[in-house]
């Protein structure tokens, strides 16, 4: 069965920064889009923050079962009300992958509730990924270890909530080492936080990291139902076994409940 991806993509410094365009001359979301569109199980597709509704409509998000999250400058210029729509579909079940400077996004920091800062340094260093989980579905095809040869650093101590699972812990030729590949589960859906990405070094033309990406893309993908918040009532009528009501009751009967 295909899996629907949506790549997001804030598409700004593409747009104004000539290092960043001859790298990326069609967008950092349609490179990413491209390596993700290498597995003919996905059906990929991209929305950038200058569309109406920043590319993620209802119809989109409902029709997306892994979303891909790039964004840098602009962070603050994405509506609350989408970040709101975005989060409620994670929480029934769609995927999020979170990459690079997406750690201080409207939606990673709504979803991991803590400030996701860290430390950093633009010097083109090397990054060594070590792969600390090798069992993990992201890290199929990887040895012990993969290297970028030019990198902005991250270091620690990164604002996250402590990982359910830790995939990556990277290691810059300055001395930092940094929790590069790390997932967490929000409500029914599973979210994968992945460092690289700079947009100054040509990160996403890099067949290690496409292979990341499409690992990560198949794991997050959503397994079984949605889960809709709907909070709904069990009257005294169907509950599993038979009872009586005891004691005083707030609602009336058919009452929705306070939302
Ligand atoms: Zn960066």
């Amino acid at each position: 069965m295909s899996i629907n991806i949506t790549v997001w993509g804030e598409n700004v410094h593409e747009q104004k920064i000539p290092a960043v365009r001859e790298i990326y001359p069609d967008g950092m979301h349609e490179t990413i889009a491209a390596g993700l569109r290498q597995d003919p199980a996905f059906t990929v597709r991209t929305a950038t923050l200058q569309q109406p509704d920043h590319g993620l409509t209802q119809e989109i998000l409902e029709s997306t079962d892994v979303l891909t999250w790039w964004g840098h400058c602009a962070h603050g210029e994405v509506s609350d009300a989408i970040v709101d729509r975005v989060q409620e579909r994670v929480l029934q079940g769609m995927g999020l992958i979170v990459l690079h400077s997406g750690h201080y996004s409207k939606i990673f920091k709504r979803l991991m509730g803590t400030s996701c800062s860290l430390t950093w340094r633009e010097a083109g260093e090397k990054e060594r990924l070590w792969v600390c989980n090798p069992g993990h579905p992201i890290a199929q095809g990887l040895g012990a270890y993969f290297e970028l040869p030019n990198t902005e650093m991250y270091g620690e101590p990164f604002g996250i909530p402590t990982p359910d699972e830790q995939i990556f812990i990277s290691w810059f030729e300055g001395g930092e080492v940094f929790r590069s590949g790390a997932t967490w589960k929000r409500g029914n859906g599973k979210i994968f936080y992945f460092r690289p990405g700079h947009e100054t070094y040509p990160i996403y033309h890099n067949d290690t990291v496409k292979l990341v990406l499409k690992n990560a893309a198949r794991w997050a993908a959503p397994e079984g139902s949605r889960w809709i918040d709907s909070c709904p009532n069990v009257p005294v009528g169907k509950a599993p076994e038979k009872i009586v009501a005891k004691g005083g009751v707030l609602h009336q009967p058919g009452e929705a409940g306070f939302k």
